[in-house]
């Protein structure tokens, strides 16, 4: 198989370049497996208000394969939904967050929790009342579970799509819609959809202080979203400059690896219990260098 090794010099498999398919079978029953014994995991990353406020964590799944070592999530999230394994991964992630979330609150540490969604999910009928009976289930209040979406879940079956997020925002659950720009965005989408958040994809986020088209995409999409009366919340901020450019542009919360990334439950606990108090403090902004 293929591997490469990722920033912190773990390695990555990568089935793109593995496209053989009895390999590919061979990880799908892996997954299969290792859903079923608990082994995939939930990372946490926080996303901050410009004045520091922790204004909630995104759950990210990881998988280490025991012998493949860590793999790629896009590459497991797409075949699970290509392979009819998505409803179980959700269960799976949906259970793990709640099941957190809980334990944060035990702890006093009540924020927000969001969890991605695919498609498949949101054209589930029964969706929206499984969410339900789950936060039930583990006595955590709607409003501690945030789910992200993606605009394709209007492409197939909007009606049905709609009739979950309406369910979903009726018992009191929040909806963040992920990676804008990138999907198939129309503004007609936007205002039909019933989501109170909108994250700005990485792909503008990167280039922002370099590129003036994507710093006008970006202050287009800030104004759009808050005409709108939604959140925004940039993603994938990695430095200084592109945190103060998006302050400026009024964006309101970020997400990056500047902050923090993707954490382990434990390590996630600590840094809400170092943050929760004072905040996230911004490291503070190296000097131009003069002339
Ligand atoms: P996403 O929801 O847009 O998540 C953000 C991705 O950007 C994550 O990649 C995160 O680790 C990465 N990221 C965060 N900060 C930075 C940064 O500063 N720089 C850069 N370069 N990257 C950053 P990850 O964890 O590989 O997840 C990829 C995608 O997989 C997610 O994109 C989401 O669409 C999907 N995904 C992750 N977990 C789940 C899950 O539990 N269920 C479903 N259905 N999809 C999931
Ligand atoms: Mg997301
Ligand atoms: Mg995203
Ligand atoms: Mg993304």
């Amino acid at each position: 198989y293929q591997a490469k090794r990722d920033r912190s010099g773990v390695e990555v498999y990568d089935a793109t370049r593995d496209a053989n398919t009895p390999d590919r079978l061979g990880l799908l029953g892996d997954l299969r497996r290792a859903l079923d014994a608990g082994e995939v995991e939930l990372h946490y990353q926080p996303k901050v208000r410009f004045d520091g406020q922790v204004a909630g964590l995104e759950a990210l799944v990881r998988w280490v394969h025991p012998e493949r070592g860590r793999v790629n999530p896009e590459e497991f999230i797409g075949m699970a939904e290509t392979s009819g394994l998505m409803p179980q991964l959700t269960e799976y992630v949906l259970e793990k967050a709640l099941g957190q979330i809980a334990s944060w609150r035990r702890m006093g540490l009540e924020v927000p929790v969001a969890v991605n969604v695919s498609p498949r999910d949101v054209h589930s009928p029964g969706f929206a009342g499984a969410v339900a009976a789950r936060l039930a289930r583990h006595q955590v209040p709607p409003g501690a579970l945030q789910l992200e979406i993606t605009e394709t879940v209007l492409l197939e079956d909007p009606q049905q799509a709609a009739d979950t997020l309406n369910g979903l925002t009726g018992h009191g659950v929040k909806m963040s819609l992920d990676d804008f720009g990138t999907g198939y965005s129309s503004l007609v989408h936007l205002r039909r959809l019933p989501v109170s958040e909108l994250k700005i994809d990485r792909s503008f986020v990167a280039r922002l202080v370099v590129d003036p088209e994507d710093a006008e995409i970006v202050r287009c999409t800030v104004d759009l979203a808050h005409s709108l009366g939604l959140l925004v919340v940039a993603e994938g901020v990695e430095d200084d400059e592109t945190w103060e450019r998006l302050r400026e542009l009024r964006c309101d919360a970020v997400q990056g690896w500047l902050v923090a990334p993707a954490m382990p439950p434990d390590e996630a606990t600590a840094w809400l219990r170092a943050r929760g108090e004072h905040g996230w403090q911004r490291p503070a902004l190296t000097p131009a260098p003069r002339p």
